[in-house]
C-alpha cells in the first residue's frame, strides 16, 4: 500500500466554482486562470473542468503544451507572454494569445517571420509595477509599432489590480480607483476590448466594466480575502488534503510531543501521528490548536509538524485509531483556515502541495 496521504480533485467542485464565476462574469470574456498546475489541482482537470469558460490562462509553455494535448481548443492567454525569439515558433504551433508588457517583446514579434496571426494582449501598469508600459506615450508607440505588423492582432490592453482583496488600504497605496483611473488615461482613445478582472475584482469591485475577465483563486474554490469565506460565495473545495493516523500514542502529564518539545501534555492525552508534514508541502509554521479532522471531527494538531509527520490531540475524536481518515484541508477544514494559521494565503498552499503527494481526480 502507498503512504496514505492524497490530494482528492473534485472536478464537479471545480465545474460548480466556474459556474459561479461566470454568474459574475455575465457576457464578459472568461479567462479561466490554471497557472501553476491550475492552482495544484492539474491543467488537465481544469481542462476537463473548465470548458464553460473561454479560454485557459497560463504561464508556461509545457502547461500549455498540456492543456492542447488534454484537449483544449479554445484560446490560451500566455500571461507573462513570451520571453526569447525561439518562444514565438511555439506560440504559433501552439496557436496562444500573448501578452506583451515590455518593449523587448514588440522587437521580437518585429523580427519574427510568422505563419499565421498573433494575437496580443497588450499589458498597462496602471501602479502594480511588476508587468507592463507605465506611460502613456509608449503605450502609443507600442500600439503603433504592433499594428504595423500584419501578423499580429492587437485584442485587448489589460491591467492588473494590486488591491481588489483589500477593502481599504493604507492611506497613500495604490486603490483600485486610483488604478482604475490611471488606466483608463494609459487606454487614451483605444476602442478594444479591456480586460482588468482578477478573483477579488470579479467579486468585490462590481461596476467595473471590463470586457474580458482573469479569475483564478475563487475556481478551485478557496477565497482571493482573508476576510471573506468561500462558503459564503458559494465557492465549494475542489481539493482535499487527504490522509490517515498511522500511529496512537498515549501521553501521560508532563509528557511532551515532537522536535522541540514544544507542547506539554498538562492531563493524560491520545495522540493521534498523521502521514502528512511539511514535506508534503504542509505548512511548518502552524501553531499548537490548527485544526484536522479526523473521522469527520476538527481535533488540534499538537507540537511541530516535521517533515513526514504531525501530531493531534485525539481527545474530541475517542473512536479515532490507526488508518481513521484525516482531512488536512478540503470541506471541513477550509484551505484559508489553515493558511490563516500559517501567516499566508491558500492560494500558497494549494501551490505547494509537494510532487510527491499523489493527485486523485474524481466526479
Ligand atoms: C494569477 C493572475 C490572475 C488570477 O488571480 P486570482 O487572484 O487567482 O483570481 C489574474 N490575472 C493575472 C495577470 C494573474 O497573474
Amino acid at each position: 500500500m502507498p503512504r496514505p496521504i492524497v490530494a482528492l480533485i473534485d472536478r464537479a467542485a471545480l465545474r460548480h466554482n466556474l459556474a459561479v464565476a461566470r454568474q459574475r462574469a455575465g457576457t464578459r470574456f472568461l479567462w479561466a486562470v490554471a497557472k501553476a498546475d491550475a492552482y495544484g489541482h492539474g491543467v488537465e482537470s481544469a481542462v476537463a473542468a473548465f470548458d464553460a469558460a473561454d479560454g485557459l490562462a497560463l504561464l508556461d509553455f509545457a502547461e500549455a503544451q498540456r492543456a492542447r494535448s488534454a484537449g483544449w481548443r479554445k484560446p490560451i492567454l500566455l500571461l507573462e507572454g513570451f520571453f526569447a525569439p525561439d518562444d514565438l515558433a511555439v506560440v504559433e504551433r501552439l496557436d496562444l494569445t500573448v501578452v506583451v508588457h515590455h518593449e523587448e517583446q514588440v522587437r521580437m514579434l518585429e523580427h519574427h517571420a510568422a505563419a499565421r496571426p498573433i494575437d496580443v494582449y497588450l499589458k498597462l501598469n496602471s501602479g502594480m509595477n511588476r508587468l507592463g508600459f507605465a506611460a502613456a506615450a509608449r503605450v502609443a508607440a507600442a500600439v503603433e509599432r504592433l499594428q504595423a505588423l500584419p501578423h499580429v492582432r492587437l485584442r485587448a490592453f489589460m491591467t492588473h489590480l494590486a488591491n481588489a482583496d483589500n477593502g481599504n488600504p493604507a492611506q497613500g497605496r495604490t486603490s483600485v480607483e486610483e488604478q482604475l483611473q490611471r488606466f483608463a488615461r494609459l487606454c487614451g482613445d483605444w476602442r478594444g476590448a479591456r480586460s482588468i478582472s482578477n478573483s477579488a475584482a470579479l467579486f468585490f469591485h462590481r461596476g467595473i466594466a471590463d470586457d474580458a475577465v482573469r479569475p483564478g483563486i475563487v475556481l478551485y474554490g478557496a477565497v482571493p480575502a482573508p476576510s471573506h469565506r468561500a462558503e459564503a460565495l458559494q465557492l465549494r473545495p475542489a481539493m482535499q488534503l487527504r490522509s490517515q493516523l498511522i500511529a496512537v500514542q498515549q501521553l501521560g502529564v508532563g509528557e511532551t510531543v515532537g522536535y522541540g518539545a514544544t507542547f506539554v501534555a498538562t492531563q493524560p492525552l491520545r495522540i493521534g501521528v498523521v502521514a502528512c508534514g511539511y514535506a508534503d508541502g504542509y505548512p511548518r509554521s502552524v501553531p499548537t490548536g490548527t485544526p484536522v479532522a479526523v473521522a469527520g471531527v476538527r481535533v488540534p494538531i499538537v507540537g511541530r509538524v516535521s517533515m513526514d509527520m504531525l501530531c493531534v490531540d485525539l481527545t474530541r475524536a475517542p473512536q479515532a485509531t490507526v488508518g481513521s481518515e484525516v482531512e488536512l484541508w478540503g470541506q471541513r477544514v477550509p484551505v484559508d483556515e489553515v493558511a490563516a494559521a500559517a501567516g499566508t494565503i491558500g492560494y500558497e498552499l494549494l501551490c505547494k502541495v509537494s510532487p510527491r503527494v499523489p493527485r486523485q481526480v474524481e466526479g
